[in-house]
C-alpha cells in the first residue's frame, strides 16, 4: 500500500470502482474511460510501480494475472472473437498510473499497430 497511489486506494476500497474479480493477490475492475466495449484493468494488490520494477519474486504473480485475464475474457464472451492484454510502460507508451496494471481490451476489432 502506497498512500499516494490511486490503484492502492482502489484495492483498499477507499476509492470506488466496479470490481470484476478479486482474490488474495489480484484485483480487476472496469476502466473509468473505456477504449473498447470491454476494458478491464487487472492489477496485483501488491504495489509494484511498473513493468520495469518487476522482480524475480513476482514471476508467479504475473503468471496468475494472465490466468485471471483468461478467465475474465471467457466471462465476457471474448474467447472466440479475441482480446488484447496491454501494459503501457513509460511516457512514450502513455503510462499514467505508477502501479502495474494490465489492460484487457475486447468486444470490437482492435487496430494494429496502435497509434
Ligand atoms: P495507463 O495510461 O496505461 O497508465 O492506464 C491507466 C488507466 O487507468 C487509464 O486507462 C484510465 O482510464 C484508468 N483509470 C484512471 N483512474 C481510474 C479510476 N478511478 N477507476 C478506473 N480506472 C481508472
Ligand atoms: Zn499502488
Amino acid at each position: 500500500m502506497v498512500s499516494d497511489c490511486l490503484f492502492c486506494h482502489l484495492v483498499q476500497g477507499k476509492i470506488e470502482s466496479k470490481a470484476v474479480y478479486e482474490d488474495d493477490e489480484i484485483f480487476a475492475f472496469e476502466d473509468i474511460n473505456p477504449q473498447a466495449p470491454v476494458h478491464i484493468l487487472i492489477i496485483p494488490k501488491k504495489h509494484i510501480p511498473g513493468l520495469t520494477r518487476l522482480g524475480e519474486e513476482d514471476k508467479e504473480l504475473i503468471g496468475k494475472i494472465h490466468l485471471v485475464a483468461q478467465r475474465i475474457a471467457g466471462e465476457h464472451s471474448l474467447s472466440r472473437g479475441g482480446f488484447r492484454i496491454v501494459i503501457n510502460s513509460g511516457p512514450d507508451a502513455g503510462e499514467t498510473v505508477k502501479h502495474l496494471h494490465f489492460h484487457l481490451l475486447g468486444g470490437r476489432k482492435l487496430g494494429w499497430p496502435p497509434g
